[in-house]
């Protein structure tokens, strides 16, 4: 079995649909299909739930009808035959009469995650719709069915599993199934989903559920690059990757792969390739077990970081300061990216500063707090690199124009990460590009 997992820009335009189509219809092994909402789909759903979250109904409304809108025209493009266009239209009906419904019920966060999960649901139904006017037959199996997250919203394997394995006997002959990216039931037994972007984490999760023989991500670019190509102007695809590599990568920064969707696929070692639909020849990057040679792989660069540093004389010679300081950031659930410390401070990175005002008033007495805003973690990632003195001389070299406030180096033998200011990321990237891989 494989898992071809389809981004919302390869599902975005009636055409790259009909791609999509001919994509899967190669080869004869048993596959699975996931599918993203439309690219836009989502964030017009989140919008419609802000709207609703605030009072504002009339907004929700004609943002809803706005939606409508872009599907009516979507399904005519899609489909021509008038059974496969009033098939269309239904689907299209029932969504957003669902949306319609809604916008009469008072609001709640578990409403907000049945209006989330519509993108995928309206998606892979219309994909299925334009199969069967093809002529190609393939099963719908609807995630809510066997998607699952247990109270700390971590997915279920071996229930996914046991569900999955169920469904797919049931069509003993099928050759392919569809089903939804992202949604899942939660412990409640509500409508949740994967969080944003989840529709990877799925198919790494299916894949690890089925012992698939190979997950296939497919975007609209050839690969995980060496560095980011909306930045730096020449990049290049890298062929390899390990497991640990792409971890960090995704996490660091590259936006191509949700940072989830490693662990499944390692855990149970199921290779994973990143693919371009719209250039489907190109070798694309593959995931897996062993690394391939060794330096500097990729850089990528995770925007929005702050960093807090709390000075204490009282740390001087004092065991138990970091514990304290971690129970704070333990307390607020708020993940910490890089530290370093010295006798009379600690420093350190989060992304997330929902809780920052809990998080400073509670350090507080701890010492004397600073914080920078708009920074930038600057991640090099590839085999050994943090074994290799050479390659942290190159880096400093490269970076003499631009002030580093931290560095991280030796927490794991494959990163090397420098936070800067956010407003100098274009500049170190371009100039790592050149200095790390000689690319101009
Ligand atoms: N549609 C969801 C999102 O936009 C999930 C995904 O595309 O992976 O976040
Ligand atoms: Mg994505």
């Amino acid at each position: 079995m494989k898992i071809l997992k389809f981004g919302g820009t390869s599902v975005g335009k009636p055409e790259r649909m009909h791609s999509v189509a001919k994509l899967i219809m190669s080869g004869d092994e048993t596959k699975l299909v996931i599918l993203s909402a439309l690219s836009g789909t989502t964030n017009s759903l989140v919008e419609i739930g802000q709207s609703l979250a605030s009072g504002h109904k009339e907004l929700a409304k004609s943002q809803i009808e706005k939606l409508r809108s872009h599907y009516d025209q979507f399904y005519q493009a899609l489909v021509q035959t008038p059974e496969a266009r009033k098939e269309a239209l239904a689907i299209i009906d029932e969504h957003f009469e669902f949306l319609h419904i809604i916008l009469k019920i008072s609001y709640s966060e578990a409403l907000n995650k049945d209006i989330l999960a519509q993108g995928e649901l309206l998606s892979t139904k219309l994909f299925r719709t334009y199969l069967k006017e093809q002529g190609v037959q393939a099963t719908l199996i609807p995630a809510l069915d066997f998607m699952s997250i247990d109270e700390q919203n971590e997915p279920e394997i071996p229930k996914i599993k046991k569900r999955l394995v169920t469904l797919l006997n049931q069509y003993p002959k099928e050759k392919l199934f569809i089903t939804q990216g992202y949604i899942c039931k939660n412990a409640k037994g509500e409508v949740d989903n994967l969080k944003r972007g989840g529709s990877d984490y799925t198919a790494s999760l299916i894949g690890a559920a089925l012992n698939a023989t190979e997950i296939q991500i497919w975007t609209d670019i050839d690969g995980m690059h060496n560095n980011d190509p909306r930045i730096v102007e020449h990049t290049v695809a890298i062929h390899q990757l390990s497991f640990d590599e792409a971890a960090e990568l995704a996490y660091f920064g590259a936006k191509i792969l949700h940072p989830a969707s490693i662990w499944p696929a390692q855990h149970f070692n199921i290779p994973v390739k990143l693919l371009n639909t719209m250039q489907p020849e190109a070798k694309g990057t593959v995931i897996m077990e062993l690394p391939d040679g060794d330096g500097v792989k990729a850089i990528a660069a995770k925007d929005g970081i702050t960093a807090i540093k709390i000075k204490s004389s009282r740390m001087l010679l004092a065991y138990g300061f970091l514990r304290k300081t971690f129970e704070v950031f333990e307390k607020y659930k708020t993940s910490i990216d890089m530290i370093t410390t010295s006798e009379v401070a600690v420093s350190l990175t989060i992304d997330d500063i929902t809780h920052l005002q809990g998080i400073q008033s509670d350090l507080e007495p701890f010492g004397s707090i600073e914080m920078d805003f708009d920074q930038t973690i600057i991640s090099l990632v590839g085999n050994e690199i943090a074994a290799t003195p050479a390659i942290l001389k190159k880096v400093f070299d490269t970076l003499e124009p631009v002030p580093l406030r931290m560095i991280s180096y030796g927490g794991s033998r494959h990163n090397i990460s420098i936070l800067i200011k956010g407003s100098q990321k274009k500049e170190a990237l371009q100039l790592l590009n050149k200095g790390v891989f000689g690319l101009e």
